[in-house]
């Protein structure tokens, strides 16, 4: 027989399965099926229901979850946020000055954190590159975020801007000095005195930003490891 984890009863007119991370099983039904009938159902999808719950299960005992543990702290544009574990929510990770995520989803958090802080990092990164590509007049032709393990950031020689998604931790001048640094490689492709001196016009305390990046980047760097 079939254990059934959680019952959600909607206005839907199918059933819905779901196996969480940690293997159990979540049914959606329609609110005038009776529960044998539902249990007739899910007998002819035991196969499948059985498969899903060995592979989470598998998946589960591979990543141990005590990482991500209520009150932890996790940064965001140079600020801390504390994580609160919710028994339930619409949404598995969301973010209300902290992060709140469903306990259900734990054992996927660290890809749910590292999928939440790329889609951010994406805008805001490329919302700072366009103000000052706009400034200087330096013109891109694409942006992406990378998942360099030893870089912040690159421009390759056709102009495209890869910066890492990690960078979205650090304070916004920090992220600044990032992309201004690869918009005047757009210009300048080595670290001549050329090129400093151009980061130079745009930011004067480059090297305190730079100094940051060098005593801190490991921390972020290593932050969802
Ligand atoms: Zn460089």
């Amino acid at each position: 027989m079939v254990k059934i984890d959680k019952l959600i009863r909607s206005k839907r007119k199918s059933l819905g399965l779901e196996i969480t991370p940690d293997a159990r099983l979540i049914v959606r039904a329609p609110l005038k099926i009776s529960l044998s009938d539902i249990k007739k159902l899910l007998l002819g999808k035991l196969s499948w229901i059985r498969e899903k719950q060995k592979i989470a299960r598998e998946k589960h005992l591979a990543s141990p979850s005590e990482k991500f543990s209520d009150m932890e702290e996790f940064l965001y544009v140079g600020e801390s946020y504390p994580l609160v574990i919710l028994e339930n929510s619409e949404c598995p990770l969301s973010f209300n000055k902290g992060f709140q995520l469903v306990r259900d989803y734990l054992p996927s958090a660290q890809k749910l954190f590292i999928e939440w802080y790329k889609k951010q990092a994406y805008s805001k990164i490329k919302e700072r590159l366009d103000f000052y590509s706009n400034l200087l007049g330096y013109t891109y032709r694409r942006f992406a975020v990378s998942d360099a393990q030893k870089r912040w950031g690159s421009c390759s020689s056709k102009g495209n801007i890869h910066i890492n998604w990690r960078l979205i931790m650090a304070p916004l001048n920090i992220i600044d000095y990032v992309v201004i640094h690869e918009l005047v490689h757009l210009k300048e492709r080595n670290h001549s005195k050329k090129f400093w001196d151009k980061v130079k016009i745009i930011r004067s305390d480059y090297k305190q930003r730079r100094k940051w990046l060098k005593e801190n980047g490991h921390i972020l760097m290593r932050a969802l490891d």
